[in-house]
């Protein structure tokens, strides 16, 4: 890295996510909030994060402390003004260490739930105020801090009034004269959409309610106004960057998309390899590498012990881990599971999310005891155990802009069974006739349907029942394949390069 790390002057970057591990995690955004700041750091630049310190984050665990100059901040709600701190706290890895602020609101974030209340399984009511104040807060941080960062890379809709302030209320502000935003979408089917009648609570400039604005089918979209207003978007696959200017995966925002297309950019996410790597994961029974996959097989041990199903030496177990909803092709995984039962294999699934799906795989491990194993919850060391012990890892999503779970299946010996998506599309290469020889780590389908999908699945069961040197040369062909992050991090750092040398932004 040390070539591309003089690439770049050093830039300070204040970036936002609204969950970062270890503090908070719901999915991928978290993993990715922890590891690119990291990665930007290396590159030399000046990255700081700012999330929102919820109810069950520990402030004596994650050694959080009160900064005197950070306290007693206001903020603007319509006619209301809210009080909050922002407090301290540090990400620290051999490394590096990586400065984060928590903004602290006991109205708006001393909860249980990032954005969905857990009592009701509905959306937090006042979720348009709570990020309106998160996305303040970066503003009156950076002031008090006298810090006036070149980029504030915001994530997801939770972000999105950040470059749209940035270009309405605090337009002629010198303080914030030299800096740029970049906005990464993580999901576009997430979209922070209110109604009109919250943009009163907003400050910004009325013609921002205009359909080049945060106008959206008569409500208004936190993710349209980070799509509409920021310097530059950035999408977490190339394929997913393609996909979400059609209709089909445009969710309503492609035509905004398109007309972006100059300035949007897809940038494949990497795996953190302190946190995920089989030589030195801390919540494995036995370590394993490419040199040596013998440890693999006391996880897959170790993973029957403890989802209570018995182990059996040559009987596939196949994984899963996945948030319970629509997105993740669970009714194409509830429609061959008898196809799953027959086979004799045995299916592992950690998750939590929707009650209907939960109740499913419920029902399905009491019927089948021996065979399935569900953990209906969200568990962190357990999501390891899975990835190392089982031979098989099912993602048939619907769509997927990144996918991490493939890229840690691969990265443990755990071949990945996929539907043909997003950025699955981009880093599973399907086995055929050519690939068998050059490098294959996984078996995909294309059409979004139970039989395409049995057939990838049965391919592969065939494959690891019948084709035992075919199966080990998968395995090593997925752990050989390099998913750091430093290549992506370039490429962060490259567009914040370009947005900084351009002159003039994309709205007023
Ligand atoms: P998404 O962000 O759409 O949820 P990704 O594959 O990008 O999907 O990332 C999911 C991340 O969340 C992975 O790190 C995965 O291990 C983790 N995860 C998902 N569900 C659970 C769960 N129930 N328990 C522990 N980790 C989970």
């Amino acid at each position: 890295m040390t070539d591309s790390r003089s690439k770049f002057p050093p830039r300070s970057v204040l970036f936002l996510s609204t969950e970062v591990y270890p503090y908070a995690k719901t999915g991928g955004l978290a993993d990715v909030s922890a590891a690119l700041p990291q990665e930007l750091r290396e590159l030399g630049h000046d990255v700081r994060v700012l999330m929102p310190k919820y109810g069950f984050i520990g402030e004596k665990k994650q050694k959080i402390h009160l900064i005197n100059r950070l306290q007693g901040m206001e903020f603007k709600v319509g006619d209301r003004v809210v009080t909050g701190n922002v407090k301290s706290s540090a990400i620290l890895t051999q490394k590096t260490r990586i400065q984060m602020y928590m903004l602290e609101s006991e109205e708006y974030f001393q909860r249980n739930g990032l954005y969905v209340d857990p009592a009701t399984g509905k959306d937090y009511a006042d979720n348009d105020e709570r990020f309106l104040v998160y996305a303040l807060s970066a503003f009156e941080l950076c002031r008090r801090l006298m810090w006036k960062p070149d980029i504030i890379h915001c994530n997801d809709w939770q972000g999105g009034l950040v470059p749209a302030l940035l270009r309405g209320a605090l337009k002629d502000d010198p303080f914030f004269a030299g800096t740029k935003t970049v906005f990464t979408i993580h999901n576009l089917a997430y979209q922070g959409t209110f109604p009109a009648s919250s943009f009163a609570k907003l400050g910004l400039p009325n013609d921002f309610l205009d359909p080049d604005g945060l106008e959206f089918y008569g409500a208004i979209s936190y993710m349209k106004a980070g799509i509409a207003c920021a310097d530059a978007v950035t999408t977490v696959s190339e394929n997913y960057a393609h996909e979400i200017r059609t209709a089909e995966f445009g969710n309503g925002l492609d035509g905004l998309l398109n007309k972006r297309k100059r300035d949007l950019y897809g940038i494949l996410n990497g795996i953190d390899l302190a946190v995920w790597d089989p030589a030195k994961d801390v919540n494995i029974v036995r370590p394993f590498s490419i040199d040596d996959l013998s440890g693999k097989e006391e996880c897959k041990k170790d993973l029957c012990y403890s989802m209570g199903i018995p182990y059996t030496e040559g009987r596939p177990i196949i994984g899963m881990i996945a948030r319970l909803s629509d997105q993740k092709g669970l009714d194409l995984v509830a429609a061959i599971m008898e196809n799953i039962i027959n086979s004799g294999a045995q299916f592992v699934l950690l998750g939590s999310g929707e009650k209907k799906y939960e109740d499913f795989f419920a029902k399905l491990q009491k019927r089948n005891p021996e065979q399935v194993g569900a953990y209906l919850g969200f568990h962190d060391s357990f999501a390891h155990k899975i990835e190392a012990g089982s031979d098989l890892f099912l993602m048939p999503s619907r769509y997927e802009p990144c996918g991490l779970n493939q890229m840690y299946s691969m990265h443990y010996g755990t071949i990945p069974v996929v539907r043909k998506t997003g950025g699955l599309a981009d880093t599973v290469i399907d086995i055929d006739a050519a690939t068998r020889r050059t490098g294959a780590t996984g078996f995909s389908f294309e059409k979004y349907d139970a039989r395409a999908f049995w057939k990838a699945l049965d391919r592969a069961l065939q494959t690891y029942h019948n084709d035992k040197n075919v199966w080990r040369q998968m395995q090593l062909n997925g752990m050989k394949k390099d998913f750091s992050w430093d290549r992506s991090a370039v490429r962060y750092a490259e567009v914040y390069e370009k947005v900084l040398g351009a002159s003039k932004g994309p709205r007023h």
